[in-house]
């Protein structure tokens, strides 16, 4: 698995925490000899601490590059590419982990902002840092190489009360990764989603306007997954052959089944 990622360059989104921030650690981890990360989110200082963390652990074999990026931003995401110093232009993976739930509330007494920054973030963000990868893909011979992983949510598959807007936010993130498999058939060019269940992330702390008791109190009394279980996924579907399309995978802690 290391062999496959090694000289690769991947870009991942809301890499500041969670499941992103694992992420960074975990293809770090597997492929410590040469490798080049993009650390974006809206955060750059927490970025710089975990690229500290990662030079510190790793060693010099893995380049990182933190970045600040705000994905609901649509000029800041068309930018990008170009923010991008020449050794990590050539980007081979994009994450497209950055989204977010705020508020609990059904339909009639949904907050206007909170449903346009979740739809701005998870599917505008999504969708446009999407575009904006993708001509460095398809430049690539055979009609373009290059891996897009896409974080949905088990909410997109099984939608529940008070959660309307997020559940349709990652509906749309599956219907999008599905509709781009489709078509860039032809290509080698992976797109493939990985549905979290419950991880203990700042998940519910965002949802809870930044409420930690509230957020505890999700997790108490069962055994949610660790960012790591999701990180280690993600990895895993990155580095299979070229051929091997993980194409959809749902990962859940038991309690959860
Ligand atoms: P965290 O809140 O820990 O991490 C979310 C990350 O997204 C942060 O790094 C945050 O960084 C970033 N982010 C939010 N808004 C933006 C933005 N506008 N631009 C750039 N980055 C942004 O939560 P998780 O790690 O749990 O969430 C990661 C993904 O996993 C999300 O897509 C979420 O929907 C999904 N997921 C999570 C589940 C869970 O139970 N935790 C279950 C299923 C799916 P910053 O604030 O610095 O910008």
């Amino acid at each position: 698995a290391a062999k496959r990622l090694e000289g690769k360059t991947i870009v991942i989104t809301g890499a500041s925490s969670g499941i992103g921030r694992s992420c960074a650690f975990e293809f770090a981890r597997t492929a410590p000899r040469d490798l080049r990360l993009v650390l974006t989110a809206r955060r750059a200082d927490r970025l710089r601490e975990i690229a500290d963390q990662i030079r510190a652990e790793v060693g010099d074999g893995v380049r990182v590059l933190p970045l600040e990026l705000d994905v609901s931003d649509p000029d800041q995401v068309r930018g990008f590419v170009d923010r991008l110093p020449e050794e990590f232009r050539a980007v081979d993976v994009l994450v497209n982990n950055a989204g977010l739930v705020k508020g609990v509330a059904r339909a009639p007494e949904i907050a206007e902002a909170d449903m346009n920054i979740m739809f701005q973030t998870n599917v505008t963000g999504l969708i446009n840092m999407t575009q904006a990868i993708l001509p460095i893909f398809k430049a690539r011979p055979d009609g373009g190489a290059g891996d897009i992983i896409n974080i949905g949510s088990i909410a997109g598959r099984e939608p529940y009360a008070g959660g309307s807007i997020y559940c349709a936010t990652k509906a749309a993130v599956r219907a999008f990764t599905d509709a781009l498999r489709k078509e860039l058939i032809d290509t080698r060019i992976r797109v493939m989603e990985i549905d979290p269940g419950q991880v203990e992330t700042e998940f519910s702390i965002v949802r809870y306007y930044g409420d930690k008791a509230k957020a505890d109190a999700v997790y108490a009394g069962c055994d949610p997954l660790t960012p790591d279980d999701i990180a280690e996924v993600v990895v895993f579907v990155a580095s299979r052959r070229q051929n091997v399309v993980v194409a959809d995978t749902l990962v859940f802690p038991s309690h959860q089944a």
